[in-house]
């Protein structure tokens, strides 16, 4: 079967500096796949690049058959790519009704859509509670639940989540990992990048560690959780 994404020798610059230096990989419908790696690593530019907002300097994107790299990020929505940034990116003024509305600003069929926001207070309880209620009073942790419903919103074949457990605890954090688990057992495919190697790696059908800007070990997240360089790199042990 045809991988839904393919990244062949992509490459990224910022200026002179080249952030991403030739990376491949892909993901296969139905798969979680995880890119973790160290501070500055290139992840984030890679998923800016994946979402049309960066444009790559060499290289090649097929997502769903259809090269992307030149298509700007809009489009890259109506494709089916959806980018949940590091960061968050919410808006705080809005309710969370408004925000999860404006994740399916390209849709038009309204029983859809009230369906998709049933279906994320499902998943995010707390979501639900509070949907009248401005999303800046949100806490960290749900934020981020806010910003992957948003998201999902856009009925995506790709979800990319940058960092969703930067900043939570860890107990928010478990919530997270296991609504991505939850997601995946609906049918999502998920790239996901993370700072803990060992949640992302737990969850991951295939995994790459991304050192300046370069992939330099790929193989199944069990694999790699039990990859003695990993382990001592990214995992604390001695
Ligand atoms: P982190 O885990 O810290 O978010 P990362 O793996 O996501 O790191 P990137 O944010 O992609 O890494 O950064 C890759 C490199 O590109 C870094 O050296 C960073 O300083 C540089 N970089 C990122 N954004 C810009 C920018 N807008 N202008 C110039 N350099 C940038």
């Amino acid at each position: 079967m045809t991988p839904l994404l393919q990244v062949e020798d992509l490459r990224v610059g910022y200026g002179k500096i080249e952030a991403v230096k030739g990376i491949s990989f892909t993901v296969k419908a139905g798969q979680i796949v995880t890119l973790i790696g160290t501070n500055g690593a290139g992840k984030t530019t890679t998923l800016r690049t994946l979402s049309g907002l960066i444009r790559p300097t060499a290289g090649r994107i097929l997502f769903d058959g259809r090269p992307l790299g030149d298509i700007p990020a809009h489009k890259v929505v109506a494709l089916g790519l959806a980018h949940s940034p590091e960061g968050r990116h919410i808006f705080p003024q809005l309710t969370i009704e408004q925000n999860l509305q404006l994740g399916a600003y390209l849709r038009k069929n309204t029983a859809a859509i009230a369906r998709d926001k049933k279906r994320a207070y499902a998943l995010f309880p707390i979501l639900g509670e509070r949907r009248r209620q401005a999303a800046g009073t949100l806490s960290g942790g749900e934020q981020q639940m806010l910003a992957m419903a948003r998201a999902m919103m856009s009925q995506p074949k790709l979800l990319m989540l940058d960092e969703p457990s930067m900043g939570l605890s860890p107990i928010m954090m478990q919530t997270i990992m296991s609504t991505i688990q939850e997601l995946k057992s609906q049918g999502t495919t998920i790239l996901l990048v993370e700072q803990n190697a060992q949640a992302a790696l737990s969850l991951a059908d295939q995994a790459h560690v991304m050192e300046v800007g370069r992939v330099v070990l790929s193989g199944t997240g069990q694999a790699l959780l039990h990859n003695q360089s990993v382990r001592k790199t990214y995992l604390g042990e001695d």
